[in-house]
C-alpha cells in the first residue's frame, strides 16, 4: 500500500566527514576527496518532516565529482577508525560497489552511484 508522502533525495557532504588527498584515476592526479552521502527526506505538503541519512557515504573527488567507494585504507589515511563494520556489495543495477552495514536481516539500502533502492538480504 502506498502512502502519499513525497520522498526525495539529495547528495550532501558529511558533517565532520573524511577529507583526504587521494589519487583520482579520472583526473590522473592527486586530488582532495571529501566524504558525501545521499540523504533522503520525506515531505508532507512540502514541509520537510525528517532527514534520515540513507545509503552509505562515499568519497567524492572535488575536481571531477567522481564518486569512489570508501575503503578501510581511506579511514586509516584520514586517521579515523571505521564507525561500524561494513560489507561491500555490488549494486545489481549499475554494477558498482558500495558499502553496507553488516546485516542482521534484510535491509534497504540506496546505491550512492545510481540512487537505486536495493533490498539486501543477509548471506546465509
Ligand atoms: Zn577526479
Ligand atoms: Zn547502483
Amino acid at each position: 500500500m502506498f502512502i502519499v508522502f513525497g520522498a526525495s533525495s539529495a547528495e550532501a557532504p558529511v558533517k565532520d566527514g573524511l577529507s583526504l588527498v587521494k589519487w583520482c584515476p579520472k583526473c590522473d592526479c592527486n586530488t582532495v576527496m571529501t566524504e558525501w552521502r545521499v540523504e533522503e527526506y520525506s515531505t508532507l505538503f512540502f514541509i520537510r518532516l525528517s532527514t534520515t541519512p540513507r545509503g552509505d557515504s562515499y568519497l567524492k573527488c572535488q575536481r571531477c565529482s567522481t564518486s569512489y567507494v570508501l575503503t578501510d585504507r581511506d579511514f586509516r589515511d584520514a586517521g579515523r577508525s571505521q564507525p561500524h563494520q561494513q560489507d561491500i556489495l555490488r549494486c545489481i543495477k549499475c554494477g558498482k560497489k558500495m558499502r553496507v552495514p553488516i546485516m542482521e536481516e534484510t535491509l534497504e539500502v540506496t546505491c550512492p552511484h545510481c540512487k537505486a533502492v536495493l533490498l539486501c538480504e543477509k548471506d546465509t
